[in-house]
This record gives C-alpha cells, structure tokens and sequence, in this order.
C-alpha cells in the first residue's frame, strides 16, 4: 500500500453520465456473473467516492431506473412428479392443485403424496409478462404500420401457400374469429438447453412470435413468454 501511484488524489470523471457509468457496472455484472449483491455494493461504493446517492442501491431502484418492473416475471413452483401447479413462489397457496401443505420445519408436501425437504427443492418456471411486453413493441413509432402486412401483402399466385396466412388453418381461423386489422396472431415455439455444462439443469423458455409482421422481420421480432 505505499505504491507512489496510490497517493494521487482522484480526479473525478467529467465527461461520463450516471447513465454511462449505470450501463457499465450493469454489462460488468452480466459479463462476469455476479451476484445483485455485488452488482449493489459497486454502487453503494461509486456513491461514497462521489458523496451523492447517484446509483440505485436496492433491486427495486434497479428495475426502476432501468424502467422495468420486477413484477414483470412470475416464479411459478409445481410438482416434478405429478406437474401439478403448486403457486406462486411467495404463495403457495395459490395454486390450482390446491391442498399444498407447508410444514413447520420447511418442507412442503404435494396433494400427490410427494415431500420436498424445503421450498428450494421445488422446481419452478418463469412467466413474463407479455401483454407489457408487447405494449413496448407497439408503442414505437412506425410499428403498428408494419403489423398490418396480412392485410397489405401481395400475393403472386393465388393457390400458392406464399405464407402462414395461406394456410388451411389460418384461413379457418380468420374466417371464425373475424380477424380485424387491430387482432393479431401468434406462433410459439420452445427448445430446450442447459443452464451449465456440469449440471442438469435445464430452460425450456417459450417464444412467442407476431405473425402479423413482415416475414423477413418476425426472426427479430420475438417475445420470451415462460422460462
Ligand atoms: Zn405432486
């Protein structure tokens, strides 16, 4: 600790925004999987060498500052033996299995006869909220113009299957629910990988695509439903 180099006094960055410095310590966590924990106490840190509360220091003022809502992702808990929903993961109860005893030293029994030594031997998923999800997607400027290409393609052959719309079931679809400019039309697909190489621990997450834009745009245009 007697480096000369540790005996210059700081000078404090000028030409960098909090938003700058936000991002990076957010692309440092990520980068380097660390915990919220260390991710906060980096900015419990920065504020103390700055003298002012400028970064958030709890998770909520995170999901704040970045404009998301932790609300935005449900835990969901369910039973690996008989896939019986068991609740939320803050409440048990709510589950559509119902019956699910949580016992005084921890472990949580499952109407099927099943016993899990405590709440983190459950197995759970995780629901996004879609709806937010594509009320952000529509908001932007241009969009809803290049959600209406059902209705404005041009189709070269008539008989020809051009799209998912030519489709005998899309066509069905369209004619029994009357489909208007402002409804759309979802495809959803799943593929599964692992967390790590050395557990088994895996996501299954579920993607949600709109139909209803430009093919060469519906590869970008996903949403991420269950995880
Ligand atoms: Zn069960």
């Amino acid at each position: 600790m007697n480096d000369a180099l540790l005996g210059n006094v700081l000078d404090m960055v000028r030409e960098c925004t909090c938003r700058e410095a936000f991002l990076l310590i957010i692309a440092l966590t990520v980068r380097h999987c660390l915990t919220y924990k260390a991710m906060l106490d980096i900015f419990r840190v920065l504020n103390i060498l700055f003298g002012t509360k400028y970064f958030p220091t709890s998770k909520a003022g995170i999901w704040n500052t970045l404009n998301l809502k932790s609300s935005t992702f449900k835990r969901h808990a369910y039973c690996n033996v008989c896939h019986r929903s068991l609740g939320r993961s803050d409440d048990l109860r709510e589950g559509e299995g119902g019956g699910v005893v949580e016992e005084e030293d921890g472990g949580v029994l499952c109407p099927c006869g099943e016993r899990f030594r405590s709440r983190r031997k459950l197995k759970y998923f995780i629901t996004l909220d879609l709806k937010r999800q594509l009320e952000r997607f529509l908001h932007r400027p241009g969009v809803f113009r290049l959600t209406q290409y059902r209705l404005t393609r041009r189709k070269i052959n008539a008989l020809a299957l051009e799209d998912i719309f030519d489709g005998a079931e899309f066509r069905k679809l369209q004619q029994q629910a009357h489909l208007s400019p402002h409804d759309f039309t979802y495809l959803f697909s799943t593929d599964g990988f692992k967390l790590t190489r050395s557990s088994d621990l895996s996501a299954w997450p579920v993607y949600v695509k709109l139909n209803e834009v430009p093919p060469h745009l519906r590869q970008t245009t996903v949403f991420l439903a269950v995880l």
